[in-house]
């Protein structure tokens, strides 16, 4: 039997993990994506250089796929939609239009009873004005933001006073929440009430990244079921098939709220790749692939440490204990802030 072809839209570091993955299960891969130094290049099957609007290449990349996933979820809706007419995209493409939108998702969280921070729509100073509120608060752009990026907190009337929207662009602008800790939850849904779910994972975060991961999180186990369950709302009412990350604050109250939805795979469970018998990408690929379900156990605790800009020169050459895994993304250039590789260090369980 010929081998499945997985379509993996996007070619950074998770096309890498995901493609890899694939290649375990025996499911090849072909990326598209617009960037001619795309890491998962080295990592795939194929690789289709194209930006993200041109029919023609979109048209022959979907055509070569049995199925097609993304790894980021800031592709133009139409783009998705385009591609799901040859091939079935998963998760679908109408999850993807609620998320990459900060308003619509927020919207969605609240309207199926889920706990968010205040916040409001946002399109000109004079709206900002009117929502003196929820100061002290963070003016987001709605949509194509990442890692803290296109974010500015406003803390002051002078602070609104000072700013200059971009009339082009939407924001939304939220109350600062008083954080107590932030952690992630990372579920795979394979069909309806069919999930596997990882437990909570630690984030710590550093000029608004993702610094370091850790399992078990030091977090009350109520605060552990309840994010467990809203995140199976979350996934169910979506109807998603395959792996998302939920991203939830605890206050300095006990309160907990959804931050954001990404709908695929996400860096805090990197750590999975070697803590667990299944990762996050290895389930992500069995949901969309209709492949076997696999009972996910987790073997050993772990902590991941992400290297960014220039902390990765300070690896490339070290040597590493056993119990530590070592990931460089190879990625061309090192710059201020962008993620070049991780850290994975696993630690035995107690009762083993
Ligand atoms: P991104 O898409 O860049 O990940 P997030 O909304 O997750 O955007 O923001 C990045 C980080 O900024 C969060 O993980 C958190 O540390 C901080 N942050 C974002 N929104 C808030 C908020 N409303 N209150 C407190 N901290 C916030
Ligand atoms: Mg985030």
């Amino acid at each position: 039997m010929p081998k499945k072809v997985l379509g993996i839209i996007g070619g950074g570091q998770l096309g890498s993990m995901l493609a890899s993955a694939a290649r375990k299960v025996n499911i090849k891969t072909i990326i598209i994506c617009d960037d001619p130094n795309a890491p998962a290049k080295k990592f795939a099957d194929e690789f289709i250089l194209s930006n993200y609007n041109n029919d023609q290449k979109i048209e022959e990349f979907a055509k070569k796929a049995d199925i097609v996933t993304f790894e980021f979820e800031n592709i133009p809706y139409l783009t998705l939609e385009k591609i799901n007419k040859f091939t079935k995209v998963l998760p679908e493409p109408n999850i993807n239009k609620i998320i990459q939108n900060r308003l619509t998702e927020k919207d969605f969280l609240n309207k199926i009873n889920i706990k968010t921070t205040l916040y409001a729509s946002i399109e000109n100073e004079e709206e900002l004005k009117l929502n003196k509120r929820l100061l002290p608060g963070l003016l987001k752009t709605c949509t194509l933001g990442y890692d803290g990026k296109g974010q500015h907190e406003i803390n002051s009337i002078e602070d609104i006073n000072n700013i200059k929207l971009d009339p082009k662009k939407k924001y939304i602008l939220e109350k600062l929440v008083k954080l107590k800790k932030e952690f992630s939850v990372i579920v795979t849904r394979f069909a309806s009430e069919k999930y596997e779910i990882y437990e909570p994972i630690e984030n710590y975060h550093e000029e608004q990244i993702l610094k370091n991961s850790k399992i078990p999180s030091d977090i009350s186990d109520d605060i552990k079921e309840k994010s467990k369950v809203w995140s199976k709302t979350i996934a169910e009412k979506l109807n998603y098939i395959g792996t998302m990350c939920v991203e939830f604050f605890i206050d300095k109250n006990e309160n907990l709220y959804v931050n954001e939805i990404a709908p695929r795979v996400h860096n805090s469970g990197h750590l999975t790749i070697n803590s667990h018998n299944v990762s996050q990408f290895e389930n992500h690929i069995r949901a969309i692939c209709s492949l076997e379900k696999i009972p996910t156990k987790k073997l050993f605790n772990a902590e991941m440490i992400n290297l960014i800009g220039s902390d990765i020169s300070n690896y490339r050459n070290k040597k590493f204990k056993e119990n530590e895994f070592f990931y460089d993304y190879l990625k061309n250039e090192i710059k201020n802030k962008r993620k070049m590789g991780h850290l994975t260090i696993v630690k035995k369980l107690k009762n083993k």
